[in-house]
């Protein structure tokens, strides 16, 4: 649920109602220039309806359904299909998760058979399922129709794509180029590694150290700490993941602390540099007078946000608007300012980045260009995780978000939490809580957002998330037989 429904809610006590805007009310949307037709005098290239660049999972699903639709359909990648999802992301990183987790009970419960989960050998399964996957994805693209072409594409003017020495003569554009993580911006900064350079190591390295708070540094902290690596993780703000509700950031640094992940709060990184094989990262924390302090690991990777790939499309030629960070301004209809330019996914300004957004905008999009215009899907109530161990997973506002939305006023907000060892921490010996919150409208009892930490969380959240868009309150949780023994019961009955 956006900011913007709640307080409507909340304030009128009205069935929540989508505001409709215009494309052109909305600052961030560009106003689409409409190009007086020349006469053509391009060379003539090779024709395309369609022509995708970036086969990521934005990328491909629009490619299969434009193609599903009849349309000619060109698709060029760089480098590897599936993008960053497939490759350097979500897949490789929860498989190494798993691997991580079965590492955790297998040393606390049979710790006397020396059970021990192998970096080595747990990357060589997550770079079969890659290469698995990215057979399979260009079999259904193959089969779909849709003309793979390998090579960096670049405008040479609308509807005129140059890739190697082919020219491509496209009706439309999508851009579905991604993003990429962003530089450390400090001296020293380029030394330290990303997590796209995780995925490559063949071994883990005794320590690191981890510069960031949000998701990808959550995450990769918890999983490098699971295979055996010691890590100090800096964070700049006060607490993990800002976006996320309080007592769910609260509790999870204090689980990842009790699993030997070393925090520093309020860490502003200033310098790295690197010595006989070890890095020093030095950083400044204001309620230490500002000192410098250095923390000297094996390795140092930064994870602070990542940035749109558009270098080299040539886009500033073409006039296509772009936000400060550089990532496409579309509007409501994924249209840039240059007729017949699209962009969805990472690269688009004020996107979430998240795969499944990707996919449902590039199948919308498709539709809307080649097929029948379909329904958009929801974006309101988007479910979340953080892969670390223990799990977070999330749909709807945090406690601070419903009070904004319910203009400050406290009492319109309620919120119900609950912490409790699941039976597998109990069995596998360990003390660690698992958090339930919910926050409701106090008036009406509706669910307004589920914050969850425990190992199912992210399972529980995708099946909330229905739940939520149809308006569950309170009540329903009541009355819903739970389902004994889980962990999800103890949201119901
Ligand atoms: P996030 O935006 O989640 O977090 C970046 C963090 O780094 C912020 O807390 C930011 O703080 C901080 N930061 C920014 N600049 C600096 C700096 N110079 N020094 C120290 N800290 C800094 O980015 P991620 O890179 O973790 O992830 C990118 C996106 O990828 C996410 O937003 C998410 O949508 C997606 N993702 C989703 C996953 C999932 O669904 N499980 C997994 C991984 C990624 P500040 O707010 O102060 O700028």
């Amino acid at each position: 649920m956006t900011k913007r429904q709640a307080s409507t809610e909340i304030a009128n006590q009205a069935p929540a109602r989508k505001p409709r805007r215009r494309a052109s009310e909305a600052s961030a949307e560009p106003v689409v220039e409409r190009v007086p037709r020349k006469r053509d005098v391009r060379p003539k290239g090779r024709q395309a309806d369609f022509v995708v660049i970036g086969a990521g999972s934005g990328g491909v699903a629009a490619a299969r359904r434009a193609a599903a639709h009849g349309a000619k359909v060109i698709l060029v990648e760089r480098d590897a299909i599936g993008g960053t999802c497939v490759n350097r992301g979500c897949v490789p990183k929860k498989m190494l998760s798993y691997g991580a987790g079965w590492a955790s009970i297998l040393s606390t419960c049979l710790s006397h058979t020396g059970g021990k989960e192998d970096w080595r050998d747990a990357i060589v399964r997550v770079n079969a399922e890659v290469a698995r996957l990215n057979a399979s994805y260009k079999q259904r693209l193959n089969e779909a129709g849709v003309e793979i072409w390998h090579g960096t594409a670049q405008f040479n003017e609308v509807g005129d794509i140059v890739v190697g020495n082919e020219v491509i003569r496209a009706g439309k554009t999508l851009i579905a180029t991604g993003a990429s993580p962003i530089d450390l911006p400090v001296p020293g900064g380029e030394l330290v590694s990303s997590s796209d350079d995780v995925f490559t190591w063949q071994t883990v390295p005794g320590s690191i150290v981890v510069i960031g708070g949000g998701y990808i540094a959550v995450e990769m902290a918890s999983i490098l700490s699971r295979y055996g690596v010691k890590v100090d993780l800096l964070v700049r703000e006060d607490r993990l993941l800002p976006k996320f509700d309080h007592d769910i950031s609260a509790a999870l640094a204090e689980a990842l602390v009790a699993k030997g992940i070393r925090i520093h709060f309020r860490a502003e990184v200033t310098m790295v540099s690197q010595s006989n094989g070890a890095f020093d990262v030095c950083y400044t924390q204001e309620d230490n007078r500002g000192r410098t302090q250095t923390v000297r690991a094996q390795a140092a990777l930064a994870a602070i946000g990542r940035k749109a790939n558009v270098d080299g499309l040539n886009l500033d030629a073409l006039g296509v608007e772009r936000d400060k960070k550089g990532a496409i301004k579309v509007d409501r209809q994924f249209r840039s300012n240059v007729r017949s330019v699209h962009a969805i996914g990472d690269c688009m300004a004020g996107n979430i980045h998240l795969t499944p957004v990707a996919v449902a905008q590039g199948r919308w999009l498709a539709d809307r260009l080649f097929g029948r215009r379909g329904d958009l899907a929801d974006f309101d109530f988007i479910p979340t995780a953080v892969f670390c161990e223990p799990a977070i997973g999330v749909v709807g506002l945090t406690e601070q978000q419903a009070i904004e939305a319910a203009d400050g006023k406290t009492d319109r907000v309620r919120t119900e939490i609950k912490r409790f060892v699941s039976l597998e921490n109990r069995f596998g010996g360990m003390p660690t809580q698992s958090v339930f919150k919910i926050v409701f409208n106090a008036r009406n009892d509706r669910v307004l957002g589920v914050h969850l930490m425990d190992g199912a969380a992210p399972e529980i959240v995708q099946t909330l998330a229905l739940a939520l868009r149809l308006g569950v309150k309170a009540s329903h949780l009541k009355t819903t037989m739970p389902l004994h023994p889980t962990v999800a019961e103890e949201l119901f009955g």
